[in-house]
């Protein structure tokens, strides 16, 4: 088995071909793949799958979830940053916390919800460990948004529901967007949702595969 370090040094060259790659299927903002070539992805697997870090594939971090798939996290990313209201972001589904990670190179602050305490935990001892100090986590159900720190120039729920959760269009500012996969196990559609002053914009982008967004916590 490799170790950390090991995977540490590989790990500038593997990136840079991720980036590269993320490239050659469209993702053209600086500043997304800025932030990606400075997270170090490696870092948020289990050492046993870290060597296969920069794949592009959603990969098992325990608990049935998975770490989204580098592509997935740039074109959700780039959807929400391209609107250039940047000073807040809530993101549904902290997982391992490596999608908050690159939010955090973006956004001013960062705001992140996960159901399950484990892996809460888990994705605070790593994002501290990088000494990101802009992210805020919560465990809790993400239905229920955050509303502490609402409104939101941007919302990312990086779990797929069958219906956008009520709460989280009110927590949104107006000017800003949501990125939420939506449907059911292996029919969903990547949708943004824009607020203006007066209503809520829908757009339907690609198809998408994500866990199941589920109720309560864990
Ligand atoms: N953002 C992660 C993706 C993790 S997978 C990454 O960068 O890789 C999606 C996560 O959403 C899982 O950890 C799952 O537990 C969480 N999730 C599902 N339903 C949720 C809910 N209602 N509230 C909060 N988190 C939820």
């Amino acid at each position: 088995m490799l170790d950390r370090q090991g995977i540490g040094m590989t790990s500038l060259r593997t990136r840079e071909r991720m980036l590269t790659r993320l490239a050659n299927q469209g993702i053209c903002s600086p500043q997304v793949l800025e932030a990606m070539r400075n997270v170090p992805r490696h870092i948020f697997m289990d050492e046993a799958l870290a060597s296969r870090a920069y794949e592009d594939t959603a990969l098992p971090i325990g608990f049935n979830q998975t770490i989204s798939q580098p592509f997935s996290v740039a074109r959700m990313t780039e959807l929400l940053s391209g609107t250039g209201k940047l000073a807040s972001v809530l993101e549904i589904g902290t997982g391992c916390g490596y999608q908050t990670a690159v939010l955090a190179h973006i956004f001013k602050k960062v705001y992140s919800v996960e159901r399950i305490l484990a892996l809460h935990k888990k994705a605070q001892m790593h994002l501290w460990d990088l000494k990101l100090t802009n992210v805020s986590l919560m465990y809790g159900d993400g239905h229920l948004g955050w509303a502490d720190y609402a409104p939101f120039d941007a919302i990312i729920v990086t779990a797929a529901p069958v219906d956008v959760p009520q709460q989280l269009l009110v927590q949104l500012a107006i000017g800003g967007s949501m990125v939420i996969p939506v449907g059911i196990s292996g029919k969903q559609v990547l949708q943004r949702i824009t607020r203006t002053v007066n209503r809520y914009e829908y757009e339907d982008l690609e198809e998408v595969s994500f866990v199941p967004f589920q109720m309560g916590k864990e």
